[in-house]
C-alpha cells in the first residue's frame, strides 16, 4: 500500500494508528503518522522525518513511530580517568539543549585533566525489583521474611535460571503491616538490567509463592524503586553507585575557574550541602543531573531513570595546607593558604547499560563507541563499569565548573557570553 492508501484506511477506520506497520513496513508506516499528523495538525514533519537509521531497527524501542526526535550532541573530553575500568583518557558525548552546559563540563573536564586526571570506582553494582506480596498479618509477614532470609539460594537458582548473565546478590525484605516488599538486587552486568531483573524477579516471586503463604499483588511494589524519587535508592544504591574525585592545585583552580579553592568549598558548603539539607533535596550537589541527563540522551540510556541518577552528592575540602576540611574551608586563612582544592562527587543510583534497551540504536551506538565501551565487555560487566566511571568524572566536572563559575560570581556573564 502507499502512503495515500495507508493514511485513508486509517481515515476510514479499516486500520488502527499502531497498526500500520500490519500492511507497509516500518518507514512506510511511520511516514503514513506524519501525514496524517501533519494534515491533522497543520504541522510541517519534515525533520522529524529525516532520520539516518532504518526504523525496523527501533521497532522494540518505540511504537507509533513518526521519526525521530534529533538533539544537538557535543562532545567533552579527553578527561583523564584512573578508574576499576577505565584507565586511560575518555570523551563522552553529551546531547542537550541546554546551551553552556557542554562548555562548562568541558571547562571542568580539562581542570582535571590539568591537575593530572580523576580517580574513579564503581563501588556497588546492584540493580533493583521489589515485588510486594500479600499475607494475613504481621506475624505471617515475619515467618515469610525469615523464610526469605534462609532461603537465599533456592531464590537465587529461579532467578538466575532466567538469564545468562544476571546475578542474584541480595534480597531485603521489609514489612509494613500485612504487607511483604523483597528488595531483589542483581548485578546484571552489562545490561541496566531492569528487564533482565523483572524477569528474574518474576521467577523467585513464583517460588515464594509457592513455599510460603504470601500472595503476589504487584511485581514492582515501588521500593524498587524504579524513576521515583526515592531515599532508598540515595542509601542504599541501585544500578551503579559510582564515585569520582580529583585534587587540583590552586594555580591551576585560578587558571581554570578565575577563583580559589577556598571560595569553591564555601559555594559548595552553603550551597550543596547546606542549601540542599534546608531544602530536604535527595541530591546534594550543583547540577549532576545535567551531565547524567545528557550522557543518557546521547549514549541511549533511560531517560527516566535521571531521577535515581541526581542522586549525587559533592564535596569539596581544602587539603594541602588549608584548614582540615569542610566548612571550615571558607575561612579568610584558606583564601591565602595556597592549599589545594580535593572534590568529590558520589552517585548513588546511576543506571547504565552499554548492551540493551536504546544502546543498539544506530547513534546512541556509536556515542558509545567514542567512549570505548561499544556492547559487551570482557570481562562482562565492565564496559557498564567503564561508562558509569565516565559519566562520574564528567559530573564533577560539571560540578566543579559550576561551583567555580558561582564562587567567582560569573554565573550569568558566562551565560550572556555564550548568547543565552
Ligand atoms: P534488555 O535488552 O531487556 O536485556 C539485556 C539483554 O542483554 C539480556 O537479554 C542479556 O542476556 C543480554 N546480554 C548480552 N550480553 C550481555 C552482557 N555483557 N551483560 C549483560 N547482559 C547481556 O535490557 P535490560 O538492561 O534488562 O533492560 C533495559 C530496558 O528495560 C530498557 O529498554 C528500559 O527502558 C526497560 N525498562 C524496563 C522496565 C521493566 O519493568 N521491565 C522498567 C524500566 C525500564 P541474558 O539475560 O540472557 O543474560
Amino acid at each position: 500500500m502507499d502512503t495515500a492508501a495507508l493514511v485513508a484506511a486509517v481515515r476510514d477506520g479499516e486500520l488502527r494508528l499502531h497498526e500500520l506497520e500490519d500492511r507497509a513496513d516500518a518507514d512506510a508506516a511511520a511516514e503514513a503518522r506524519r501525514r496524517l499528523l501533519a494534515e491533522e495538525t497543520g504541522a510541517d514533519l519534515e525533520t522529524v522525518g529525516a532520520y539516518a537509521f532504518d526504523a525496523a531497527d527501533a521497532e522494540s524501542n518505540i511504537e507509533n513511530a513518526v521519526g525521530a526526535a534529533q538533539v544537538p550532541m557535543g562532545v567533552v573530553g579527553p578527561v583523564a580517568i584512573d578508574g576499576g575500568a577505565v584507565d586511560g583518557e575518555r570523551y563522552l558525548p553529551l546531547a542537550t539543549t541546554e546551551g553552556a552546559l557542554v562548555a562548562s563540563v568541558n571547562r571542568g573536564c580539562a581542570a582535571i585533566g590539568a591537575a593530572g586526571g580523576a580517580t574513579a570506582r564503581v563501588l556497588q553494582s546492584a540493580m533493583t525489583r521489589a515485588p510486594v506480596f500479600r499475607v494475613a498479618d504481621v506475624g505471617e509477614a515475619g515467618a515469610v521474611a525469615a523464610w526469605v532470609r534462609d532461603s537465599f539460594e533456592t531464590l537465587a537458582a529461579a532467578a538466575e535460571a532466567t538469564t545468562s548473565h544476571g546475578e542474584l546478590r541480595e534480597v531485603t525484605p521489609y514489612v509494613v503491616g500485612d504487607s511483604v516488599f523483597l528488595r531483589f538486587a542483581y548485578d546484571t552486568k552489562d545490561a541496566m538490567g531492569m528487564n533482565m531483573a523483572t524477569i528474574a524477579t518474576e521467577a523467585a516471586a513464583e517460588v515464594v509463592e509457592r513455599e510460603t503463604p504470601a500472595e503476589l499483588v504487584a511485581l514492582s511494589g515501588n521500593l524498587c524503586s524504579d524513576k521515583k524519587p526515592a531515599a532508598v535508592n540515595s542509601v542504599e544504591g541501585r544500578g551503579r553507585t559510582v564515585a569520582a574525585d580529583v585534587e587540583i592545585p590552586g594555580d591551576i583552580v585560578e587558571d581554570y575557574f578565575g577563583t580559589t579553592p577556598a571560595a569553591i568549598v564555601e559555594a559548595n558548603t552553603r550551597k550543596n550541602l547546606v542549601g540542599s539539607a534546608k531544602a530536604g533535596s535527595l541530591g546534594f550537589n550543583a547540577h549532576a543531573a545535567n551531565t547524567v541527563a545528557a550522557a543518557f540522551l546521547a549514549t541511549g540510556q533511560d531517560m527516566a531513570q535521571v531521577v535515581e541518577g541526581a542522586n549525587a552528592i559533592t564535596t569539596a575540602e581544602v587539603r594541602d595546607g588549608g584548614p582540615a576540611s569542610g566548612a571550615s574551608g571558607a575561612s579568610p586563612d584558606a583564601e591565602t593558604s595556597g592549599g589545594a582544592l580535593y572534590a568529590s562527587v558520589t552517585l548513588a543510583s546511576l543506571e547504565v547499560g552499554t548492551v540493551g534497551g536504546g544502546t543498539a540504536l544506530p547513534t546512541q551506538a556509536e556515542a558509545l563507541e567514542v567512549v570505548g565501551v561499544g556492547g559487551g565487555g570482557d570481562p562482562a560487566g565492565s564496559n557498564a563499569d567503564a561508562l558509569a566511571e565516565v559519566i562520574a568524572a564528567a559530573a564533577l566536572g560539571g560540578e566543579l565548573s559550576l561551583l567555580g563559575a558561582l564562587a567567582a560570581d560569573n554565573l550569568a556573564g558566562a551565560h550572556e557570553e555564550l548568547g543565552r
